[in-house]
């Protein structure tokens, strides 16, 4: 059957490392995605932004939005500031895509759209109050209240936890992302090799520390590893500290992770437990689910296309 071009918008996910995007239709069902690189400089970004959207198909979408990493400003015009992907940081990306490409384009958060994304399609459907984390390259948030989107920048990220903590990409210290985030958790990982420490890790990436990433942490700490289970373990329990503080002031009845850190799941979430029990008011944390998300890293182009659908009704 052939679809109307409202029945069809595109979803872009912009994070640190990866650019993931998809067509989408209004019930939910991705007809078409990608996986790219995130490119370094802003040239190569609008670049690869616009082969994305050619790629899915522009002819047939009828609306687009870009969730990215780092803050967008109220406006929804430009990424106001983003320490984990720079080429986005200043960009007018909502005025170039809708120049290049004569749809309409929402910007947003993409932290905020993942949140969203679970709401609609995902972990966060039973509920109308949680909290959505993610855990990729940066720690980043979103809150969904009352079944709504909470306009409101959610950098859970860059919430110290301990200010004389190791230094953040921001440039604060002790931010959570300098602690649960994949680039923390390598970071750590580099240097207790640095300092002689015992690792199977030792053995892969030809002696190149560098080259080691947070799947090789998660692989081999399931191969038993002491140090990388340590380091997985310590992770948790700092975003721990991070979740008690957020159910303090939030009261979700659920906190969803998502994102590329959900691979150490089960060193992680034992000791996110624990410390949401102990720090936590225990009227608070006695109820609350803490899920992982449920749709394979696709929350925040499922989100984006919720916006986009969202932003043709109010057109219309
Ligand atoms: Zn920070």
């Amino acid at each position: 059957m052939e679809s109307d071009n409202k029945n069809i918008v595109i979803g872009i996910d912009l994070g640190g490392t990866s650019l993931r995007a998809a067509a989408v239709t209004q019930d939910g069902s991705i007809v078409s995605k990608l996986k790219q690189t995130t490119p370094s400089t802003a040239p190569d970004l609008k670049k690869l932004l616009l082969e994305t959207v050619n790629s899915l198909s522009r002819d047939k979408a009828s609306a687009i939005t870009l969730a990215s990493a780092g803050i967008v400003d109220k406006r929804g015009i430009e990424v106001a500031a983003s320490p984990n992907l720079e080429a986005a940081a200043g960009q007018p990306l909502k005025s170039f895509l809708e120049d290049a490409t004569a749809l309409p384009v929402n910007l947003v958060n993409d932290a905020a759209a993942a949140a969203l994304g679970e709401k609609w399609m995902g972990a966060g459907r039973p509920f109308d109050d949680f909290i959505l984390i993610t855990l990729g390259t940066g720690v980043g948030g979103g809150v969904i209240h009352q079944g709504k989107l909470l306009d409101i920048a959610a950098e859970f990220g860059h919430m110290s936890i301990n200010t004389k903590g190791p230094l953040c990409h921001c440039g604060k210290h002790g931010c959570l992302e300098a602690y649960a985030s994949a680039t923390a958790v390598v970071d750590r990982a580099v240097q207790e090799l640095g300092d002689e420490r015992e690792s199977m890790v030792r053995n892969c990436c030809d002696g190149n520390y560098y080259k080691v990433t947070s799947k090789i942490i998660y692989d081999t700490a399931l191969d038993g590893d002491i140090m990388c289970r340590e380091i997985l373990k310590d992770a948790g329990a700092n975003l721990g500290v991070g979740v008690a503080n957020l159910v303090n002031i939030f009261s979700p009845q659920a906190v969803i992770f998502s994102g590329g850190m959900l691979g150490a799941w089960n060193f992680i979430f034992p000791e996110v437990s624990s410390k949401v029990s102990k720090l936590a008011f225990e009227p608070l944390s006695s109820d609350l689910k803490i899920l992982r998300s449920e749709l394979s890293g696709d929350a925040g182009v499922l989100g984006a296309a919720c916006m986009a659908f969202d932003r043709l009704k109010a057109d219309d």
